[in-house]
């Protein structure tokens, strides 16, 4: 027993057993201080050092990916498996393809997970892995090659009651397929290994979309609770892959006005608005043809911002789908100077700490992605049930059953952060999401 856990001596400790990993440290950080108060005033989860234990993630698996590009040279990557907690259920989280991942990255996303997954009410636990290979530029064989390579290292800590890995950024359909297809070659099993399967072999309708969808409805809950709605709102959505373009979307489904998208070249501003019809074509064009949005432009008769974010567009929304740390303070006081009133996270971390601080400040509603973008996970956790009862829900069922769980997250943020009249969404999701993982910790006993 000890007395002295405060947020300093805490990040202290952790920012020494973990040096060089600062996304990790950010992600921690934002929970402490949140869960912190909440840990000192629940003796039972001090005791137990229960917070210290969920900051440990279970097992951290590193390995070598050699594969051959087509001009026949030997290339190498580091494959990881971060399986961070399984408490509540199997390992369940995205793998992530970019030369940006590094272990801080999947351990800061790993610890995110757990928060998130438990916050959907279904039962999963939390992981996150992926390469810092780079599938930009590359051929179709060459990523049939690599993702084979990676997953006849994956393979063996993997499986539908242990760990079951999906995509994130650089791993789509196209790349869950090749590995699916060569887990299964490596064990004679078809089972639910792998979430975002495509529909031919056990994947779910509305999964591609979920996430992004589920961000719109949750920002819906969110002016709901304070008396307002997305109809009629200049919305800024960044990003443009599956969580942004299906963001977009849900956000004109819901009568709002989408002004911008944006890539890693720079932004995109529809001034009158996107339409249904442009974003067919950025749905082929993107997801299909992966060409960038400078290239799309003109035909979409849209203007291009070349290198720059989309957030000093004058808007009442924000919807930040791209990743993490995108949206700093210098950008948060843009979107202050232009009266936006909400900003609900698509993709993980997107904000810095900064940024949300200033929201604070100028009170402007904030959701967190652990909360707002738990959409893709939650309909992850359904695709698994309808493996194992081996049949498939509609899409009507599905985006039902996800509009429950994302009003069902709003209202347990609502429940824990709820403070005279206001609601501090960071610490209803923190505490909310701590609870359930807490709980089942320490029902375990010391473990
Ligand atoms: N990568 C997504 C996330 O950040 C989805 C993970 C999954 O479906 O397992 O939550």
């Amino acid at each position: 027993m000890y007395d002295d856990l405060t947020i300093e001596n805490f990040m202290s400790g952790l920012v020494k057993r973990n040096p060089n990993e600062p996304e990790f440290h950010q992600a921690v950080k934002e929970v402490a201080e949140s869960v912190i108060p909440f840990i000192n005033a629940n003796p039972k989860y001090k005791d137990a050092h229960i917070l210290e234990r969920m900051t440990e993630p279970d097992k951290v698996i590193s390995f070598r990916v050699v594969w051959e590009d087509d001009e026949g040279n030997v290339r190498i990557n580091r494959g990881y498996r971060v399986q961070f907690n399984n408490s509540i259920g199997p390992y369940k989280g995205g793998l992530r393809f970019s030369p940006t991942v590094n272990l801080s990255v999947l351990k800061f996303l790993g610890f995110e997970q757990t928060f998130k997954n438990s916050l959907t009410t279904l039962p999963i636990g939390a992981g996150k892995g992926g390469s810092d290979f780079n599938p930009k530029g590359k051929s179709d064989s060459e990523i049939m090659r690599f993702c084979q390579s990676f997953m006849t290292q994956l393979y063996q800590h993997i499986g539908a009651n242990t760990d079951v890995p999906a995509g994130d950024i650089g791993v789509g359909a196209r790349e869950i397929s090749y590995m699916f297809g060569q887990y299964k070659r490596l064990t004679h099993q078809f089972e639910s290994v792998l979430t975002g399967k495509a529909l031919e072999f056990g994947g779910s309708l509305i999964r591609t979309e979920a996430t992004g969808y589920g961000n719109a409805y949750f920002m819906e809950a969110m002016l709901k609770q304070h008396g307002g709605s997305i109809s009629g709102k200049k919305c800024l959505v960044s990003g443009s892959g599956n969580v942004a373009i299906f963001c977009a979307e849900k956000i004109m489904r819901l009568g709002g006005t989408v002004l911008t998208l944006s890539d890693s070249g720079g932004g995109i501003y529809f001034e009158n608005g996107l339409t249904q019809d442009l974003l067919e074509i950025i749905k082929d064009r993107k997801i299909n043809k992966r060409q960038r949005l400078s290239e799309i432009a003109v035909e979409l008769g849209a203007q291009f911002l070349e290198g720059q974010k989309p957030w000093g567009v004058a808007a009442d929304l924000a919807f930040p789908c791209a990743t993490q740390n995108e949206l700093d303070e210098a950008d948060a006081k843009s979107l202050a100077a232009n009266n936006c009133i909400a900003v609900s996270e698509g993709a993980n971390m997107p904000c810095t700490p900064e940024a949300v601080h200033l929201f604070a400040e100028n009170n402007i509603l904030y959701a967190p992605g652990k909360a707002s973008n738990a959409g893709g996970v939650a309909v992850s956790a359904l695709e698994m049930s309808q493996n194992s009862m081996r049949l498939a829900w509609s899409s009507e069922e599905l985006e039902n059953k996800l509009l429950g769980i994302m009003n069902d997250i709003h209202g347990q943020c609502v429940k824990h952060g709820e403070r005279d009249g206001k609601v501090d969404y960071v610490q209803g999701a923190n505490i909310a999401g701590f609870i359930k993982v807490a709980d089942a910790m320490l029902a375990y006993g010391i473990a």
